[in-house]
C-alpha cells in the first residue's frame, strides 16, 4: 500500500500539501515531527507532518519527500491545535503560523545561510566526511546556502545533516537581525589535586606564608567552595579576596591552582535562590491573593487589578509557587517593551534556576535551547518568562499562565501574519491546557474590564500601594497661557522648571516622557513651506540632531540635512513639534550640571542597550531619564521623585478611537514611577487642556470613569469591546488601481453588511514603503457569527482575486485590530 503525509509548509498556503513515503518511513512518522520535502521547481523546506495516510492527493501526484528530520516530534498536537485556532481566528494559513511559531533554526530551506562557528575548533578525526566538506568550504566562503551546500555534497537530503551540525554547535545560522550566539566562556579555578590531602595542604599553606597574600587568596577559595556547590569563578574569587588578577595569576603558574574554561548555558541562571529572597505578603495582598486562588476555581481567567506599586508581581510569584508544586509549567507573559532585567532578576531571586528567558532578541541557539527544555519539560525551564512569542513553546504540563500589563498594545502582533493578540491567544492555549489564566494591570483594557463586568472573568483588586506608600501627587499645567504669555522656556513650563531644579537639589532623579523620538518631527522653511517629505512613505521626515540626518520612522529612509531649503535654497528651517532628542538638548541648557540620559528606540538598539540604560538610571549615574514610551512601563525606581509629561495632547488627540484609553494608561503608568517609596511623588503634566475629561480622571485616579465613558463612546460609535472589528487592508503600488481596487471590495462588503462597513479610507499615513493603503473596517455586533462573518468576507475576496487586475493588491486582515 501506498503512504502519504499531510504535511504544514513553512509559506501562506490555504491547504496542507500531500507527500508520498515509504512504508518504513510510515512507521515511524507521527505527527509534529519534520520533513525536508522539495516544493516548486527546485526549493527545500522544512515541513512538519500533519497526517499520516494512504489517501492520494486528487488534482497532482505526490512528491516523495526527501527525508525525515527528526526521531521524536518536536511539536505537540496541542500545539497544532492551537496553531488551527490561529489561522482561523486571525484569518491567516496554518503556514504563516507555523513560520512565527517554531525558531527559524528548526526550519532550514533552500534559502538559508550558514556559517563556521568560529568559537569551536571540531576534533577533525570526529568529522564524517560531509560535515568535513562542508567546513572545509566555509574556510573559504563566508557563508553558504543550503542549496549550495546540497550542490557541494551532491546530495538532496542535507537538512538532517545540517540540522545534526547545528546541534554539534558546528556551524551557524546567518542571522541577520539578531547577534551571533557566542557561547559565554567562564574561567574557573580550583586547587590542584596535589594539595587535595590534608598534609599536602598544610604544607602548602606553611610554604606560603611567606606569601601572605597568595594565602589570602586560598583561604578564600575554601571559604567559596564550602558554601557553594559550583565551580568557581576567577572574577569572582578576585572580588571575594580582594587581591589582585596578578595573585591568582602566580598561583596558577605554580601549579597551586588548576585554571579551566567552562562554557556556560547563558540563559539559566548560575545564581542561587536564598532565603534572603523570600518576603511576606502584606494584609491586602494575601487577601487579593485568596481571591484570586477562589475565583480561580470557578473561573478561568481572572483579572488582577492592582494599582501601580501594589506588589502584583509579589502576589503572582506566590500564586506561581503553588503550581510549580503540583509539578505544573508557568508562562509568564510580558510586553515586549517590558522585559527588563528587573523583573528577571526578581523572579531568579525567588524561583533560582527554574526560571527561563525567552526573547525574541535572543540569537537562534539560544531560543532553541528553551525550546527544548520546555518540549522536555525540564526542570530549568518549568517558569518561562517572556514576551509574546513565547506562547508558542511547546507546553506539555501547562498550568498557569500570567499575563502582566495586559492592557499593553504591544501584545498585538501588527507585520506579519499572524497578527495575533497574545493575551487573547494565550487564553485560548490555557484553555486546551486546561490551565488558568491571571492577567494583571494598574490600568485594565476596557476589554478585559468588561469580561468581569459580564461575569466572565473573575476580578481582584488592590488599591494600595505596598508599604503605604501614598500614590504621587497629579498635577495638570496649562501651557496654553504660558505659551500666550512667552513663559515657556522652550517646552518648558516654569512650574516643570522650579519642580525639577527641587527635585535635584535633593539628589532625587526625575523622568521626562514625550512620545516622540528623534529632535523633531518636521523640517520646514519659513520662506517657502517646503517640509522634506520621505521619497517612500506620505510623512514627513524626522529630524535627528545627533546624526544630523532626517530620517523616516516608517521605512528607515535617511538623508543629510542640509543649512538650505532644498526647494528655494534659503536657509531658513525651522522645526515643528519636539521629540525626546530636543528634551535632551533644552535640559543641557537649563540644568548644565545635570546628568542627562535618553531612552527611545534610537538609544536601546543592541540586545543588552535596555537593560544598561535601566541599570544606570537606578544606580544614580544620571539623574533625570528622558524616554518615549519606553519609560512608562513597569519599572521600579526607588529615587524617582518628579515625572513630567511634556505634552499630553499629542496622546489624546492620536486619530485612533483607542486614544482616550491609552492615553489614560500611558499616563497613569508614568506616573506610578513617581514616589515609590516613603516620600510622596510628584507627577507634573503640561497640556494645552486641562479640563479634557480623560486628564481629570487620570489626576483623580478614577479607572471606573474613564471606563464608563469609553465605554457609552464605544457602544454608540460600535467599536469593541461591544463588537468586534476587523480591519483589511489593501496595498498596492499604484495609486489608481488601489482606489478602484478598494472601492469595489468596500462595495461588495456593503452588500452583505450594509452600515456594519467603515470605508475604504486612507489612513493617516497613506502610503508607506510605496505601497498606497486603503483600510475597511468591519464592525460585527456581539450577536453576529464570527465565523460566518469571516465565510463571508473569504468569499469577497475570492470573487475580488478572480478579477485578473485586483490579483496584484494585497489583502490584509487584522482581526481584534490595535
Ligand atoms: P506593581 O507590579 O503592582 O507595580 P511591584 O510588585 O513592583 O508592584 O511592587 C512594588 C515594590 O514593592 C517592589 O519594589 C516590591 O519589591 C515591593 N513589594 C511589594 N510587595 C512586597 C512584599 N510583600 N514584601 C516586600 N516587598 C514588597
Ligand atoms: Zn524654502
Ligand atoms: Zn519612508
Amino acid at each position: 500500500m501506498q503512504h502519504f503525509i499531510d504535511v504544514i509548509l513553512p509559506i501562506p498556503l490555504e491547504k496542507l500539501f500531500t507527500y508520498s513515503v515509504s512504508q518504513e518511513a510510515a512507521k515511524v512518522l507521527q505527527k509534529g515531527m519534520r520533513v525536508a520535502v522539495p516544493f516548486g521547481k527546485s526549493k527545500i523546506y522544512t515541513a512538519l507532518v500533519y497526517e499520516i495516510h494512504t489517501d492520494p492527493p486528487k488534482v497532482y501526484d505526490a512528491k516523495d519527500i526527501h527525508e525525515v528530520i527528526d526521531a521524536l516530534p518536536l511539536v505537540t498536537p496541542l500545539q497544532i491545535d492551537h496553531w488551527q485556532w490561529m489561522a482561523h481566528y486571525y484569518m491567516c494559513t496554518l503556514g504563516e503560523v507555523f513560520r512565527t511559531a517554531v525558531p527559524g533554526a528548526f526550519l532550514l530551506e533552500s534559502e538559508t545561510f550558514v556559517l563556521k562557528n568560529k568559537n569551536i575548533l571540531p576534533d577533525e578525526s570526529l568529522l564524517d566526511d560531509a560535515e568535513f566538506l562542508v567546513l572545509e568550504a566555509l574556510e573559504h566562503q563566508e557563508s553558504l546556502k543550503i542549496s549550495d551546500v546540497s550542490a557541494i555534497l551532491d546530495k538532496k537530503t542535507v537538512l538532517p545533516m545540517l540540522n545534526r551540525m547545528l546541534g554539534k554547535k558546528y556551524i551557524l545560522l546567518k542571522e541577520t537581525l539578531h547577534e551571533q550566539y557566542k557561547p559565554k566562556q567562564l574561567r574557573t579555578v580550583r586547587l590542584h589535586d596535589q594539595f587535595r590531602s590534608e598534609g599536602a595542604l598544610s604544607a602548602l599553606l606553611e610554604e606560603l606564608s611567606r606569601a601572605p597574600k597568595q594565602r589570602e587568596v586560598l583561604l578564600h577559595l575554601f571559604q567559596l567552595q564550602a558554601t557553594a556547590q559550583k565551580p568557581i569563578s576567577a572574577s569572582e574569587l578576585q572580588t571575594r579576596s580582594g587581591a589582585s588578577s596578578g595573585v591568582i595569576k602566580s598561583l596558577v603558574e605554580k601549579g597551586i591552582l588548576q585554571e579551566q574554561m567552562r562554557t556556560i548555558d547563558r540563559i539559566i541562571y548560575d545564581g542561587e535562590a536564598t532565603s534572603t529572597n523570600k518576603f511576606q505578603l502584606s494584609n491586602f495582598q494575601e487577601a487579593c491573593l485568596q481571591q484570586l486562588k477562589l475565583s480561580l476555581t470557578t473561573k478561568q481567567v481572572t483579572l488582577l487589578h492592582g494599582i501601580t506599586s501594589s506588589g502584583k508581581t509579589e502576589v503572582y510569584i506566590k500564586l506561581i509557587e503553588e503550581y510549580l508544586k503540583e509539578e505544573k509549567q508557568v508562562l509568564y507573559l510580558l510586553p515586549e517593551i517590558a522585559l527588563t532585567t528587573q523583573l528577571i532578576e526578581r523572579l531568579q531571586a525567588y524561583f533560582g534556576e527554574k526560571v527561563a528567558v525567552f526573547h525574541s532578541k535572543y540569537s537562534q541557539n539560544e531560543r532553541v535551547e528553551v525550546w527544548n527544555n520546555v518540549l522536555q519539560n525540564e526542570s530549568k525551564a518549568q517558569i518561562v518568562i517572556g514576551a509574546r512569542s513565547s506562547l508558542f513553546l511547546p507546553f506539555t504540563k501547562l498550568g498557569l499562565v500570567i499575563i502582566d500589563e495586559e492592557h499593553e498594545n504591544s501584545f498585538k502582533q501588527y507585520d506579519p501574519a499572524p497578527r495575533y493578540h497574545a493575551r487573547d491567544a494565550a487564553i485560548v492555549l490555557a484553555t486546551l491546557h486546561k490551565a488558568k489564566v491571571i492577567l494583571g494591570s494598574a490600568t485594565p483594557s476596557l476589554e478585559s474590564f468588561y469580561n468581569v463586568q459580564k461575569g466572565k472573568y473573575g476580578y481582584g483588586f488592590m488599591d494600595q500601594r505596598y508599604g503605604g506608600v501614598q500614590l504621587p501627587e497629579i498635577e495638570l499645567v496649562d501651557i496654553k497661557e504660558a505659551s500666550r504669555k512667552k513663559r515657556m522656556n522652550g517646552h518648558f513650563s516654569e512650574r516643570l522648571v522650579k519642580e525639577i531644579s527641587e527635585t535635584l537639589a535633593l539628589k532625587e532623579q526625575v523622568i521626562l516622557f514625550q512620545n516622540r523620538r528623534g529632535y523633531a518631527p518636521i523640517v520646514e522653511c519659513t520662506t517657502c513651506g517646503h517640509a522634506p517629505q520621505c521619497p517612500n512613505c506620505d510623512v514627513s521626515l524626522t529630524y535627528h540632531q545627533a546624526k544630523k540626518q532626517l530620517r523616516c520612522h516608517y521605512c528607515g529612509y535617511h538623508m543629510v540635512l542640509e543649512e538650505q531649503c532644498m526647494a528655494c535654497g534659503s536657509a531658513t528651517l525651522d522645526t515643528k513639534g519636539f521629540g525626546t532628542e530636543q528634551i535632551e538638548q533644552e535640559l543641557l541648557t537649563l540644568f548644565p550640571e545635570a546628568k542627562v540620559g535618553r531612552m527611545d528606540l534610537d538609544t536601546t538598539r543592541g540586545k543588552y542597550a535596555y537593560g544598561k540604560i535601566i541599570g544606570a538610571f537606578a544606580q544614580k549615574e544620571f539623574d533625570i531619564l528622558v524616554g518615549t514610551q519606553m519609560v512608562t512601563k513597569g519599572l521600579d525606581f526607588r529615587h524617582v521623585n518628579l515625572v513630567g509629561i511634556m505634552n499630553a495632547d499629542s496622546l489624546l488627540n492620536f486619530p485612533d478611537f483607542r486614544a482616550h484609553e491609552r492615553s489614560y494608561q500611558l499616563l497613569t503608568q508614568v506616573s506610578g514611577r513617581a514616589g515609590r517609596t516613603e516620600k510622596r511623588g510628584m507627577v507634573l503634566v503640561q497640556t494645552y487642556n486641562p479640563f479634557h475629561s480623560v486628564l481629570q480622571q487620570v489626576v483623580a485616579g478614577n479607572y471606573r470613569a474613564m471606563y464608563e465613558e469609553q465605554m457609552s463612546q464605544r457602544e454608540q460609535y460600535h467599536y469593541p469591546p461591544t463588537n468586534k472589528i476587523i480591519k483589511i487592508s489593501l496595498k498596492h503600488k499604484d495609486y489608481n488601481s488601489l482606489n478602484e481596487a478598494a472601492t469595489w471590495f468596500g462595495k461588495a462588503l456593503r452588500n452583505v453588511f450594509g452600515a456594519q462597513i467603515l470605508g475604504p479610507e486612507f489612513p493617516p499615513v497613506a502610503r508607506i514603503r510605496n505601497q498606497y493603503i486603503k483600510q475597511i473596517l468591519v464592525k460585527i455586533p456581539r450577536k453576529q457569527s464570527l465565523k460566518q462573518t469571516k465565510n463571508s468576507i473569504k468569499r469577497i475576496e475570492n470573487s475580488f482575486n478572480a478579477i485578473s487586475w485586483y490579483r496584484s493588491v494585497r489583502v490584509i486582515y487584522d482581526v481584534d485590530y490595535f
